[in-house]
């Protein structure tokens, strides 16, 4: 009899969801508690704790948006860019993109500094938006750019906008614990990540902070937060609040004991820089093993985003036969480019425990199988790369 049921494992190596370790689906299938008993308000706390670990911040608010990643970005615009606001924004890619387009959502008046989509933009070129004509109530880029897998340089960006009194805002949902980041040294006013990146949680979460200047910025608001789901003014009261957790929405409460458990592995098993250097050695393993089979990194050297490598499909390739076969008769997912990259690129995801060699010796094997080369050169590449 067939079980109605049964889903196949696939090894996911897109851009997300990552893999899932049976550590934290074990936490995912504990019995369900309810968002306002203590042992819950416990797991709350710790998660909190562990997320300030993951970004390297001393925000006091830091917390799970219920929703995925792009619900943190809605989250952090609902909450921090007001009608008539100019907010300058990076745009290189589809998540900058999005941005732009989530802030004029909201009133607000968007200057884009625009850049090649497979580069990094040019920290002056920011820096200049910020300080041409009227000053910026926040300047916001994507730290890693899923969508090209370039990680962009936060360098001098924070003084500039701090010195127009506006906020530094990130996007760190790729990077967060796979690429070195760390919140306040970058000067970072607000982040939003999301659980099924680098964190190997199912997605449905996004990690998010906030600093004091951002809640300055919240509290001075001359008009309610458009958003009564993820207004931050309400839902302290249940992550932050005086005497004990409010009633808003119901947290949900399994997810967050999964990204628990995922945080957990992350920075208390492994410790962040560890972490951060094994994606590092990942990314590199993986693009030498396919710069074998012909195919080159989109990102610049010095450019590239660890957790997720983009990389040129070579002319002749129908790409996405290749990738349906890899999913279907191996079981194992990458994704294609997006926009103007669609048919050009893959994008493989090297993320938490997918930024190993096992994994990646199993998608170099199969690619090579369905490419019709040799996999000798590449997976020796591979090896070199795991062993240097
Ligand atoms: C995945 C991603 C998002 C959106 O997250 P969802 O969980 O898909 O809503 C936003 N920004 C970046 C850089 C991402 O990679």
């Amino acid at each position: 009899m067939t079980d109605t049921n049964a889903l196949p494992e696939r090894l996911l190596l897109g851009s997300g969801p990552s893999p899932v370790p049976e550590r934290v689906l074990a936490a995912l299938a504990l019995p369900t508690l309810g968002h306002l008993d203590p042992a819950f308000g416990e797991v709350m706390d710790e998660i909190g704790d562990l997320l300030r670990q993951a970004l390297v911040t001393e925000n006091r608010v830091a917390f799970p948006v219920s929703g995925t990643g792009s619900a943190g970005m809605e989250a952090m615009v609902a909450n921090l860019i007001e009608p008539g606001d100019r907010v300058v924004v990076g745009v290189h890619g589809l998540f900058g993109e999005r941005m732009a387009d989530e802030i004029a959502r909201h009133g607000g008046e968007v200057v884009r500094v625009e850049g090649e989509w497979g580069r990094a933009l040019d920290p002056q070129a920011l820096i200049d938006a910020v300080h041409d004509g009227p000053a910026p109530a926040a300047l916001f880029v994507v730290h890693g750019e899923t969508s090209t897998g370039v990680a962009q340089p936060l360098d001098g960006l924070a003084d500039a906008i701090h010195d127009r009194d506006g906020l530094f805002l990130l996007d760190c949902v790729t990077s967060l614990t796979g690429h070195p980041l760390r919140l306040d040294e970058a000067g970072v006013d607000a982040a939003f990540s999301g659980s099924q990146k680098c964190l190997n949680a199912p997605p449905g979460l996004a990690p998010f902070t906030v600093g004091d200047r951002a809640l300055e910025k919240l509290r001075a608001r001359a008009t309610p937060v458009p958003s009564w789901y993820l207004d931050l003014n309400l839902i302290l009261a249940y992550v932050d609040g005086e005497g004990g957790r409010t009633y808003h929405h119901t947290a949900p409460t399994n997810m967050n004991v999964a990204l628990r458990e995922a945080l957990r592995l992350a920075v208390v098993d492994e410790w962040l820089p560890t972490r951060w250097e094994r994606h590092r050695r990942a990314h590199e393993a993986l693009r030498d093993a396919f710069a074998a089979l012909g195919f080159t990194r989109l990102a610049p050297d010095g450019e590239g985003l660890h957790p997720l490598l983009a990389i040129r499909v070579p002319d002749g390739i129908d790409e996405a036969a290749v990738r349906k076969r890899l999913l279907l008769d191996h079981d194992i997912e990458i994704s294609g480019g997006l926009g103007p990259l669609a048919g050009k690129v893959w994008r493989i995801g090297v993320m938490g425990v997918g930024a190993d060699k096992a994994p990646q010796e199993l998608l170099v094997a199969a690619a090579a199988k369905e490419l019709g080369l040799n996999a000798g050169e590449a997976l020796a590449a591979l090896h070199e790369g795991w062993s240097a």
